[in-house]
């Protein structure tokens, strides 16, 4: 059986995988250049970690992610990559992936063109669920048919519409890539989470160092908003070295320039404050900044424009429903008790606090305590940008419960 599958043309016809990737790195002909491009670009956003590539075929995808740094497992029912990846550094282990468990957990998963040989699909995505570490991520390719092409191999044929249900039962779609040479979808996944929990902590400020380690200390993620023309050093008195390290592995959104009033300054002016202070920003901390908070909550409609323009998410303190895609949270201001907040059914909590203002009432370890409490209780902390991008997959609502 397994020797039949590798006769079928469906799995890339390089007759040398390596000569295949380093051709497509300089640009040169390759047969099948987007099956390469997939893997080279997934790019989750906390860099290269465990890396599992289920159905692996030729062994091209595991290849790629190893070459970018990734600890690599690859599974096949055919052992043909084995001695490819074995050189490459790769594991590799011949299994039928409906009848294998892994000895752990993966911060990557790749399913390539997998899910559609297997004869229960939905019993192999509920599996994957449980084998992703906390925040991991799935990453599947699935043609796109309604009636068997000529591959034999091929047991499901699925519309767009159908293969998203089947997906949304067990996961997330956090994104959409664009199609491949033919009829494929390409989608970014992460498991349905029971109940969800995001920190945001506006304004920036020396006093951000110390939440920043508890924070790191605990695995907990968070998205600090900063004022740009604060991180710079005659404000605290502290390198501006010291402050980018501190924010390492958290988000940054921007708060603006000058942590103007949005309600009062010119549209000219708003966009320094947002575009120009995002610009700023991306310039010290050396990476994109996509998200937005209103200094005060204080939306405007002039000062719209350049943040729907510039800015993936925006989102405002104690104020919802600015517009559907704008703040989509119920949020408070710690010390207020944070909201529940039902997102699809599942609860959520945004926790919305200032490290200076909660440092000068004595209440940053009570701050640290709720959070602390909150994942006792079973809530998964994402940051703003991905629990945006759950709000928004799972209709962009959410609703207060509380
Ligand atoms: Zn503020």
């Amino acid at each position: 059986m397994a020797e039949d599958r590798m006769k079928f043309v469906e799995r890339a016809d390089w007759p040398d995988v390596e000569a295949a990737i380093a051709d497509y790195r300089a640009g040169r002909d390759v047969r099948h250049p987007q099956a390469l491009a997939r893997y080279e670009r997934i790019a989750p956003p906390w860099g290269a970690g465990k890396a599992l590539d289920l159905g692996t075929g030729r062994g091209q995808g595991a290849l790629i992610l190893r070459s970018k740094g990734w600890h690599v497992t690859a599974v096949d029912i055919d052992p043909e990559p084995a001695e490819l990846l074995a050189r490459n550094g790769a594991g590799f282990t011949r299994a039928d992936v409906t009848a294998w468990v892994p000895p752990g957990c993966y911060d990557l998963i790749t399913c390539m063109e997998v899910l559609e040989h297997i004869e229960d699909p939905a019993a192999l995505l509920a599996e994957i669920t449980q084998w992703l570490s906390p925040g991991g991520r799935l990453e599947v390719t699935i043609p796109l048919e309604t009636k068997p092409n000529g591959n034999p191999w091929h047991k499901h044929f699925w519309t767009k519409e159908t293969i998203l249900k089947l997906l949304n039962e067990y996961f997330i779609v956090l994104a959409e890539h664009p199609a491949v040479n033919h009829a494929t979808i390409w989608a970014t996944l992460r498991p349905r989470p029971a109940k969800l929990a995001t920190v945001s902590l506006d304004d920036g400020g020396w006093q951000d160092i110390a939440v920043c380690e508890a924070l790191r200390a605990e695995g907990l993620p968070a998205t600090f908003y900063l004022v740009s023309t604060w991180v710079d050093e005659p404000h605290y008195h502290i390198p501006v070295a010291r402050i980018v390290g501190a924010y390492e592995g958290f988000e940054i959104g921007c708060h603006t320039r000058t942590h103007a009033d949005m309600r009062y300054v010119s549209p000219a002016g708003a966009a320094l404050e947002a575009v120009g202070a995002q610009a700023e920003l991306q310039r010290i901390f050396g990476r994109d900044v996509s998200l937005f908070s209103w200094p005060k909550g204080a939306v405007h409609a002039d000062a719209l424009p350049p943040v729907r323009e510039h800015f993936a998410w925006a989102r405002g303190v104690r104020r919802t429903g600015v517009a559907n895609r704008w703040d989509t949270m119920v949020s408070a201001v710690c010390p207020r008790v944070p909201p529940a907040a039902v997102l699809a059914g599942r609860p959520c909590v945004h926790v919305v606090g200032h490290a200076w203002s909660l440092r000068d009432r004595g209440m940053l370890q009570q701050f640290l305590t709720l959070l602390y409490d909150l994942r006792d209780a079973g809530f998964e902390f994402v940051a703003n940008g991905e629990f945006f991008a759950i709000a928004d997959k799972c209709g962009g609502k959410i609703l207060a419960a509380g």
